[in-house]
């Protein structure tokens, strides 16, 4: 008899640790047992002797993390008898709400800010043939409509604040663990709404209470300078950022992010959009991995406090990087105009001439 077993996603591969009983129809397309990518160069070049992990969730089936906690939002709306899901979205997850209500057969409704998502996300959007409701607005009040509506219409709500997305997304730090053999010293993310913050801890947490692991790391969370409600100490009316995945100044699980930062003895900080797509650029360049603008915050945070020492020589840190690079374009196109490829002739002397000359 064949041991071959084939990996059909994180619900059947944490399932005593999930909210799903024998009975349960699953509602997956195969998300997470994402890479733990160790980086090879840019430790070297930060000249600092430390180990640095990143966790590459763009590699997820729709391109992000919210792949993991939409499994089981969908699977346990269904499970519920719920025939639609609506949610407010930066863009990745209304690409993940619209591809498992697709799976599942059941209607998806999506609100996002008119002209504020990134094309790879639009496309997906429409592609998994979501109803898309553009509105005149961010984020911020597209969240707070969708609360509203839920409550007089049949619609299940799939943004973080359903506590099975929460459930689904703990399984990254599952997965870390399980790679790595114990938990990190320090895990960096970049933080919008929050809601991955407090999965990870809540993930950690159960490890370490189970004794899967005997440590906990210290959670780093880091925001862009224009959307840094954490770092302002309070809400903020109208973010701004290129990173448009957590251009969010009212974040949903606001309480549980800070819960995440004391427990843990961990801090949140901001960088401004220059850093972040100069960290974007420099783990394409030196590592091969490319990440969206806002999942490469983590790494910008993570390399600031490795350069100052906040974060000390010896430790082992995991950036997660919550979307593909493939998901924005335009912003990786415009961000290197100045390299922007010239056209020669079609001969071979030219085409020679150009190697030559770029060696
Ligand atoms: C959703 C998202 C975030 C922010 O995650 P929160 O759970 O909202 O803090 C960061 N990066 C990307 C690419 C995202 O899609």
């Amino acid at each position: 008899m064949s041991t071959h077993k084939h990996y059909t996603g994180l619900i059947e591969r944490y399932r005593d640790r999930l909210p799903v009983s024998a009975d349960t129809r699953i509602i997956s397309l195969n998300e997470g047992n994402t890479p733990l990518i160790q980086l090879q160069n840019i430790p070297r070049l930060l000249g600092k002797d430390v180990t640095i992990y990143v966790k590459f969730e763009g590699l997820n089936p729709t391109g992000s993390f919210k792949d993991r906690g939409m499994t089981m939002a969908v699977t346990k709306a269904v499970e519920e008898g719920s025939r639609a899901i609506i949610c407010a979205s930066t863009g990745n997850t209304s690409a993940a709400a619209a591809a498992y209500a697709a799976r599942a057969g059941i209607k998806a409704f999506v609100l996002i800010p008119e002209g504020k998502i990134a094309q790879g996300k639009l496309a997906q959007t429409l592609m998994y043939d979501a109803t898309i409701i553009q509105i005149n607005g961010n984020f911020d009040q597209g969240m707070a409509l969708v609360k509203e509506v839920a409550e007089q219409a049949p619609v299940t709500i799939v943004n973080s604040i359903n506590p099975y997305r929460i459930d689904g997304q703990k399984t990254a730090a599952f997965e870390i663990v399980d790679d790595l053999g114990f938990a990190p010293n320090y895990h960096c993310l970049p933080v919008g709404n929050a809601g991955n913050i407090t999965a990870y801890w809540k993930g950690y947490k159960e490890y370490a209470t189970d004794r899967v692991c005997n440590n906990r790391p210290v959670m780093c969370g880091y925001q862009a300078a224009g959307a840094a409600p954490f770092v302002a100490g309070k809400m903020i009316d109208n973010p701004e950022t290129i990173a448009t995945a957590i251009r969010i100044g009212h974040p949903q699980s606001w309480e549980s992010a800070w819960a995440a930062q004391k427990e843990s003895g961990g801090w949140f900080d901001k960088f401004t959009d220059d850093q972040i797509l100069a960290a974007q650029k420099m783990l394409s360049q030196y590592e091969g991995i490319f990440c969206e603008p806002a999942s490469a915050t983590s790494l910008a945070g993570a390399m600031q406090d490795i350069v100052s020492g906040t974060i000390p020589e010896g430790s082992t840190i995991v950036c997660t990087l919550t979307g593909n690079g493939l998901k924005d374009p335009g912003s990786a196109i415009k961000q290197c105009a100045a390299a922007h490829p010239v056209t020669i002739d079609a001969s071979l002397d030219a085409v020679k001439r150009a190697i030559l000359d770029s060696l």
